[in-house]
């Protein structure tokens, strides 16, 4: 076993870089929009022309900015990294459009949050690939517009609903990331044990998989932990029991549930009695912004059945009182 040196914990700013596949093929699960994806890319270039704009939508960490590197990488064009935020003002935007190559790739991130002028010059040059660039000011100012060479925007959101329609209609093609199911993310960890050395024993990686809440950032985050027991103890291959213990210590829940959605079930089921509760009121006691508790949280929560949303608001399942080790009084929880 070749041993490598392990890093201090919740300190990598470049984890994501190394296990980060490069091209479709290494792209783990989701078949069908890799397929989709796959017949989007192939007819692009049969054509000799740059692809339809991509909207990636779905919660953190499912692999939308690894995708979007994906397209750039299989087209063989350079990409360049923006994000809504980053962009305060509609000439940020302006800059980037009219300083891109023939056939590049534009990936904005959290593109929901872009300033609204930005919003507007965006879908006019994603459309007629035009941009109006401003000169001077105050009553002199003049708009020279400028042609662009075509290229690909490529935009990744947690929240789809909050992209305006003229935006949206722009995007070619959509795509929905969902949470991976247990053995893609086996395959996954199977994957970057092997990129790191780190030699798993069977078992082991369904261990991991189980406790990854359906994330593939999260299954790689863990399996460095893993790393650093297996480092540590200078095991030869990690056992399904080392798995185990090395969570436990980082306290994993063994459904992959983490601290906020811990809290947030704590909340509904001790402060709301089980719900019905406003997300409002909900983030408010966890102390967590709204979206966070929308976007991050309940999509996991929902799909693995712990809460359920009603019209009158969020309530706690059965299942979540168990997970909590607590009994819903008669007539409490969905
Ligand atoms: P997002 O942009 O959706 O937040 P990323 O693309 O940054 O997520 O992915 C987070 C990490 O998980 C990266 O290290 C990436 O390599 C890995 N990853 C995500 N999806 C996959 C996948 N389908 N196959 C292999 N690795 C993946």
């Amino acid at each position: 076993l070749r041993m490598v040196s392990s890093s201090p914990v919740g300190n990598e700013p470049v984890s994501d870089e190394e296990l980060r596949p490069h091209v479709l093929d290494g792209f783990i699960g989701q078949p069908l929009l890799k397929a989709q994806l796959q017949l989007f890319l192939d007819a692009a270039r049969k054509r000799d022309v740059p692809p339809d704009h991509i909207l990636l939508a779905g919660p953190p960490g499912l692999g939308k900015t690894t995708l979007a590197m994906i397209v750039a990488n299989e087209l063989g064009v350079p990409i360049r990294v923006t994000s809504g935020p980053a962009i305060q003002h509609a000439g940020d935007l302006a800059s980037i459009l009219s300083s891109l190559e023939a056939g590049e790739v534009l990936f904005i991130d959290e593109i929901h949050r872009l300033p609204r002028a930005a919003e507007e010059l965006l879908y006019i040059a994603m459309e007629d690939f035009r941009v109006d660039v401003m000169v001077g000011k105050g009553p002199g100012a003049s708009s020279i517009p400028l042609t662009l060479p075509r290229f690909t925007v490529i935009g990744a959101t947690t929240r789809e609903g909050m992209l305006p329609s003229p935006l949206r209609a722009r995007f070619g093609f959509t795509a929905h990331l969902d949470f991976y199911p247990h053995d893609e993310l086996e395959k996954l960890i199977t994957r970057s044990a092997a990129v790191l050395g780190l030699p798993l024993d069977d078992g082991s990686a369904a261990q991991l998989a189980r406790r990854s809440r359906g994330t593939p950032r999260i299954a790689n985050r863990l399996l460095r932990r893993v790393r650093d027991w297996a480092v540590v103890h200078e095991l030869d291959t990690v056992e399904p029991d080392d798995v185990v213990e090395a969570l436990a210590l980082y306290q994993i829940d063994t459904e992959g549930l983490d601290r906020l959605d811990i809290a947030v079930l704590n909340a509904i089921v001790t402060n709301f009695n089980g719900g019905p509760v406003g997300v409002n009121n909900l983030a408010a006691m966890v102390g967590e912004e709204s979206e966070t508790v929308e976007t991050v949280c309940e999509p996991y929560l929902v799909r693995e059945g712990f809460m359920v949303r009603t019209p009158r608001g969020r309530v706690a399942t059965r299942k979540a009182w168990d997970h909590l080790g607590l009994t819903p009084p008669d007539g409490a929880g969905a």
